[in-house]
C-alpha cells in the first residue's frame, strides 16, 4: 500500500472536529510539527482542544491570541500551542523569541502559519480547514517523512 500523503475528510459537526483532534494526539509522538490554516471559525482551535483533552488536559483551551503561544507541560514533552493571527510581520516571530521553543521534544500546533512567512518553523502537516454547509471539510497534507508517518496511522 502506498503512504498517504494527502486526505480529505468531512467534519459534520464540532463533536467530529474533536474527535479528529483527539485521534491525532493518542498517534503522534514529538517532535511533530502541526499547521492549522483556514479562515476565523473554521475549527482550528476546536481542533486543538480535541487534541489537548486526549492528552489529559481538561481545562479551557482558548486561542494564544493576544500572547501568541500558550504551553501545556505533559510528561515527557511540551505542548504549544500558536496563533499568530495579530502578526503585522513574520519578524515578530524572532523578536518574541520563538524559535527556542521549537525543540526535538515538542509537539507544535500553530493557527495562521502563513503569517509567520519564512520565519515560522516548517511543517510535517497541515491541516487547511474550510466552512462546507453546517459542517467542514479538512485537507490533510503530509509534507515530511515524519509527516507522512503519522497521516498514514490517522487513515489506517
Ligand atoms: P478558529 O480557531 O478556526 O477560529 P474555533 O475553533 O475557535 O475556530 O471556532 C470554530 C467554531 O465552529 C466553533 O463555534 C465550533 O463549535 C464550530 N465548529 C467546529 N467544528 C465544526 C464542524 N465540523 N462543523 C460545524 N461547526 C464546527
Ligand atoms: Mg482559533
Amino acid at each position: 500500500m502506498s503512504a498517504t500523503e494527502v486526505c480529505e475528510i468531512f467534519l459534520a459537526d464540532e463533536n467530529d472536529t474533536l474527535k479528529l483532534g483527539e485521534r491525532f494526539a493518542q498517534l503522534i509522538s514529538p517532535p511533530l510539527i502541526i499547521w492549522l490554516e483556514g479562515d476565523l471559525g473554521a475549527g482550528k482551535t476546536t481542533f486543538t482542544r480535541g487534541f489537548l483533552n486526549a492528552l489529559g488536559y481538561n481545562g479551557a483551551v482558548k486561542s494564544p491570541t493576544y500572547n501568541i503561544v500558550e504551553t501545556y507541560p505533559f510528561k515527557g514533552f511540551n505542548l504549544h500551542h500558536f496563533d499568530l493571527y495579530r502578526f503585522q510581520n513574520p519578524e515578530e516571530w524572532l523578536d518574541a523569541g520563538l524559535d527556542e521553543l521549537i525543540t526535538a521534544d515538542s509537539i507544535i500546533l500553530i493557527e495562521w502559519p502563513q503569517l509567520g512567512g519564512d520565519l515560522a518553523p516548517p511543517a510535517d502537516i497541515i491541516l487547511n480547514i474550510t466552512i462546507n454547509g453546517s459542517g467542514r471539510t479538512v485537507q490533510i497534507n503530509a509534507v515530511t517523512t515524519n509527516g507522512t508517518k503519522t497521516l498514514n496511522k490517522i487513515t489506517e
